[in-house]
């Protein structure tokens, strides 16, 4: 069977460095928050083009300290979309503010703008712009548009490690953003870890007190935090394989382009392609069928694995039945949810085994 990820393959000299690092961090008696995640943060944000990487827990947890240290909560309406990991919702939700949701435009599965200027109300604050399947979203017209109406932008890279557009990378456009580090994301931990990012020293330093209970200096805890510190191990790990992040991405590239090219005609739709290549880090590989479940079915028979994302749009998730929305509904975000499939592209596929995709979609009827 071809999986969705193959993270068994890692070369072994990365294994060789990572199992070195952890033996490293053993013998130095520091687990949580110690030079790792200090070498690692400055690593990141370096690689994204910010000031500051904070390390949390986790994405969701980013996604909440980058909202409240944004200045959002409650009162606030944030607009995002619903066609995401409800993670992104759910923290808007936990930050105290008001999430409102927009469609999606059909051709990219990203956030429509059309949509979005009917969600704008007076208590509007802030978008946070997920850049879905890695693909980074039109960026200066999401500047034009929060300039025009005043808003602050916060970016959910969570699926866009190393996307550029004009030579900025996801995570550098927003006031703030997040990315997770979950083992299956395009740059992954072996366990759960995430990171706020952010050009404002004053959001950074806030954001570490905030993952750590709200303290301040040691016991003084000026303000309600979580617990959401980036332990010594992961960040050493992610140091490792961020050394190897642009080379996995350009195979990550060239498998997404030979499943594009092999489709051409076969009986599914694709997304439209990206016109700056570097835009789009190809986390997911979507394709559309009005047969869905059927073509997955297919797909299985000829050992090819696919997963949907996502099968159910967030509000149509029973927390969220109520949650604000488009005044003229969520269509396409719905259409999408009912066609989209996920093919395999990761990088440990080889040019056989993508071959073997391509086949087994276009051999279906
Ligand atoms: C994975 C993901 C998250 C949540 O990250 P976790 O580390 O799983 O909490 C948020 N948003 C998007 C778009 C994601 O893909």
């Amino acid at each position: 069977m071809i999986q969705m990820q193959a993270l068994g393959r890692e070369p072994a000299e990365i294994r060789a460095r990572i199992l070195e690092r952890i033996a490293g961090v053993l013998g130095s008696g520091t687990h949580i928050l110690g030079p790792e995640v200090a070498d690692f943060e400055a690593a990141w944000a370096a690689a994204v083009g910010t000031g500051h990487a904070v390390g949390t827990g986790n994405g969701l947890d980013a996604l909440e300290i980058a909202l409240r240290c944004a200045g959002i909560g409650e009162g606030d309406e944030v607009i995002t979309t619903p066609m995401t990991a409800v993670a992104t919702v759910l923290a808007i939700v936990r930050a105290g503010a008001t999430p409102v949701l927009a469609d999606i435009d059909p051709h990219t599965a990203l956030l429509d703008p059309v949509s979005a200027e009917r969600c704008v109300s007076p208590r509007t604050k802030a978008v946070l712009l997920v850049h879905l399947y890695g693909r980074l979203a039109d960026m200066e017209a999401w500047e034009a548009f929060v300039r025009r109406h005043d808003l602050i932008l916060i970016e959910d890279a969570a699926q866009a490690h190393l996307a550029e557009r004009g030579g900025r990378r996801a995570g550098s456009f927003g006031r703030a953003a997040a990315f997770s580090f979950y083992p299956t994301k395009n740059l992954g931990a072996v366990g759960d870890a995430g990171a706020v990012v952010t050009d404002d020293a004053e959001i950074a330093e806030r954001a570490r007190r905030l993952r750590n209970y709200g303290q301040s200096d040691r016991y003084r805890h000026p303000e309600l935090g979580l617990n959401s510190r980036l332990d010594e191990l992961q960040a050493a790990i992610l140091t490792e394989r961020l050394a190897v992040l642009p080379r996995a991405t350009e195979r990550r590239r060239a498998v997404a382009t030979q499943l594009r090219d092999g489709l051409g005609g076969a009986p599914v739709s694709m997304l439209r392609a990206e016109d700056e290549p570097g835009a789009d880090v190809h986390h997911l590989f979507v394709v559309r069928s009005d047969r869905r479940d059927a073509l997955a079915e297919h797909l299985r028979d000829r050992g090819v694995a696919s997963l949907i994302h996502y099968p159910i749009p967030v509000h149509l998730q029973p927390p969220f039945v109520d949650v604000r929305r488009d005044p003229e509904g969520l269509a396409a975000s719905e259409a999408h949810a009912r066609e989209c499939l996920t093919l395999p592209c990761h990088p440990h596929l080889d040019d056989v085994e993508v071959a073997t995709i391509v086949d087994a979609v276009r051999s279906f009827t």
